[in-house]
C-alpha cells in the first residue's frame, strides 16, 4: 500500500520539474490501449503522480493528463475526453533501448554486478542503468 504525500517543486522529477508547467515532457507520445496494457504502469509503483495541463504553441487544444513517474525517468499518462467518453494513453521520457553489460564492464565502471543470474543493462539512448536478477 502506498500513502501519497504532497511534493513541492523541489521534489518533482527532473523531467517535468525543469520545464514550464504547461510544456509537454520530453518524449511525450500517444500510445494505444494495447501498448499501455504492457507498460510499466502495471509492473512498477510510481514515484510521483502529477496532474498537468499541457499546451503546444500551435493552438491545438490543451491536454489535461494525470502523469505517473517511474524511477527510470520515464512515465505514463492518461487523459479523458469527458464528452466522447474516451480515455487517451501516453508515455513520456526515453523509450529505453537496453544493451547488456558484461560483469567485467560493469565492475570496470563501478556498477554492482552480482554474477550468476544477475544482468546489468544500459540504455543506449539515455545511459540509464537497469539491473535485474533473472532467477526470481
Ligand atoms: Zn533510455
Amino acid at each position: 500500500m502506498m500513502k501519497l504525500v504532497y511534493a513541492d517543486k523541489d521534489d518533482c522529477p527532473e523531467i517535468t520539474g525543469s520545464i514550464h508547467p504547461n510544456d509537454f515532457p520530453v518524449g511525450w507520445r500517444k500510445v494505444t490501449a494495447e501498448e499501455f496494457s504492457r507498460s510499466t504502469f502495471f509492473t512498477y509503483s510510481p514515484t510521483h503522480i502529477e496532474y498537468r495541463q499541457m499546451q503546444n504553441d500551435d493552438h491545438a487544444p490543451s491536454v489535461h493528463a494525470r502523469l505517473f513517474h517511474f524511477p527510470d525517468g520515464t512515465g505514463v499518462a492518461m487523459s479523458s475526453d469527458f464528452w466522447a467518453k474516451e480515455v487517451h494513453y501516453y508515455k513520456f521520457g526515453c523509450d529505453h533501448k537496453y544493451d547488456e553489460l558484461s560483469r567485467e564492464e560493469s565492475e570496470r565502471r563501478g556498477i554492482r554486478h552480482h554474477g550468476m543470474c544477475w544482468h546489468v543493462y544500459e540504455c543506449s539512448e539515455c545511459q540509464h542503468i537497469m539491473s535485474t536478477d533473472s532467477s526470481d
